[in-house]
Order: C-alpha cells, then sequence, then structure tokens
C-alpha cells in the first residue's frame, strides 16, 4: 500500500485527530512549537491563546476599540482607497497573485450579499466548498450558518454580506498565516468600509483575532460587543466549531440575540417589543 492510500482505520483515527486538532484551536491553542526537546514542562511549551505574546500585550484587550490604522493599511494597495463599489473592488483585485495562496486555489471568494447590509459576517478564510464554487459558507458549516441567519433570525441570507478574513483556501485548511492575513487585510476594511453595516459578527478563534488583533480566546471574547474600525463587532463560535459541538449552539443563539437587540431586529418566537 502506498503511504497516500491509508487503511479504513488510519483514515478515521486521522479525521478524528484533526477534529480534535480543530476543536483546540477553536479554544484557543495556537500551536504546539516544533522546538528541539527541553526541560520545559509541557504546559509551558504549548502557546495557548490569552497568554499575551509581546506585540498582543501592546494592544488593549477586551472590549476597546482597536486602534484602527485603516488608512495606512489601505494605503498598501494605492488606488483600493477609490474603489467606491463592491463590483470595483473585486476587479481591482483582479486575479490575485498577492500571496502563495494564489497557485494552490480554484476561486477567489471575495464576499456575498446585500451590498448595504446592516449586518456583516466575518469567517476565517474557505474551505474546500468554499474554493469549489467561489462563495463562502456553502459547506456542511456554511449550511449551519444559513440555518442561524434564515431558521434562527428568519431573515434571507441575501439581506446580510458575508465574507472570510482571508480570500484564498489555505491548501489542507491549515493555518492562514501572518503574511497571508496581512496581504488580505487591507480588502476586508475595504469592503467593511464599503458595506459600511451598522454590526458585524466575527464567526471564531482566528476571524476574531485577525480583526481585533488580540490574542484572547474566542471563549472569552464571545458575548461581548467590541469594536473594529468603528463597527460594533459580537465574536461567536464557528459553525465549525458548532458541528462538533452542538451544546454551545445556545451560547451562539444568546450572541445573535444580542445582536438583533442592537439592529433593533424582532427576535422570532418572541412578543414584539
Ligand atoms: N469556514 C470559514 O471560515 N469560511 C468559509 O467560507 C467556510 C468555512
Amino acid at each position: 500500500m502506498s503511504r497516500l492510500e491509508l487503511d479504513p482505520d488510519r483514515k478515521l483515527l486521522l479525521a478524528t485527530l484533526r477534529d480534535y486538532v480543530e476543536q483546540l484551536r477553536e479554544e484557543g491553542l495556537e500551536g504546539v512549537p516544533c522546538a528541539p526537546k527541553t526541560s520545559a514542562a509541557p504546559s509551558a511549551r504549548i502557546a495557548r491563546a490569552g497568554t499575551p505574546t509581546p506585540s498582543a500585550a501592546q494592544v488593549p484587550p477586551g472590549n476597546s476599540p482597536n486602534p484602527s490604522g485603516a488608512a495606512e493599511i489601505l494605503a498598501k494597495y494605492p488606488g483600493l482607497e477609490n474603489c467606491n463599489t463592491l463590483e470595483a473592488m473585486r476587479d481591482f483585485i483582479g486575479d490575485c497573485r498577492r500571496c502563495k495562496l494564489a497557485p494552490e486555489r480554484i476561486n477567489l471568494v471575495f464576499g456575498v450579499g446585500n451590498p448595504k447590509a446592516e449586518l456583516m459576517f466575518v469567517g476565517e478564510a474557505p474551505g474546500a466548498d468554499e474554493d469549489a464554487r467561489g462563495e463562502p459558507f456553502v459547506g456542511r458549516a456554511g449550511q449551519l450558518l444559513t440555518d442561524i441567519i434564515e431558521r434562527g433570525m428568519g431573515i434571507a441570507r441575501s439581506e446580510v454580506y458575508i465574507c472570510n478574513v482571508i480570500k484564498c483556501r489555505p491548501p489542507g485548511n491549515r493555518n492562514p498565516e501572518p503574511e497571508e492575513v496581512a496581504a488580505c487585510e487591507p480588502f476586508l476594511i475595504r469592503q467593511i468600509g464599503l458595506v459600511k453595516p451598522r454590526a458585524i459578527v466575527g464567526l471564531g478563534t482566528f476571524a476574531v483575532q485577525a480583526l481585533l488583533k488580540v490574542k484572547t480566546p474566542i471563549s472569552k471574547l464571545r458575548g461581548a460587543w467590541h469594536e473594529v474600525h468603528g463597527i460594533k463587532l459580537m465574536p461567536t463560535f464557528h459553525p465549525a466549531y458548532l458541528l462538533r459541538n452542538p451544546a454551545d449552539k445556545r451560547l451562539v443563539w444568546s450572541d445573535i440575540q444580542e445582536v438583533m437587540k442592537l439592529l433593533g431586529w424582532p427576535i422570532p418566537g418572541r412578543a414584539t417589543r
């Protein structure tokens, strides 16, 4: 058997392991350094989010407004700030080759929805389904997000705007790397500036940490309002995490209800306030 033809048991084991690592990542594990073995205690060798790195320590935690710096970030791509519509911006991005994800992707996944949406959802990065279709959140996690929007909030998916921090799929769904985030950041900032939503829901650890530039785990950030580039941000768990931890759906529903209250939208199943 070649190394790539795994027997079913090993496949299952690998899938379970991958799920487990994903779950740890969602809970804040940032990585296990491949440093040579030292005498450090195991707990000291695991970098958990929430233990501020030197750069994260300089960023105000919790609900503090994000020091925006939007103008400088946008200036990375001269002309981007002159794109006055999402279509113009999509044309500006073109067949993007600005980072090393380009040769690996099938489609650049720009974003979908109402260009004047009051509510924007921001996820991490396209997965295989999104890469194949060129649309964010269309796989299993996407179906759950659609259910949250349509069956939970009682509005059409097309009424909100949905995009990701990273526009191209990292191969094998690996974590996006800092230079990939940096290459895409001006696009996300311009997208937010053009849609001008009244609120953003940040989906999962990665998206929220990238938006707020903090290292705090999602479990500590969710459920409270934050601010990004002058827009209210509600962090919540990623739908992929909810697929593995359905008991936490009630926490997401509670976060979503806060968002609906802020927007003055009626909460289905409740008497109108
Ligand atoms: N996960 C994300 O964060 N974004 C997608 O578009 C799909 C899955």
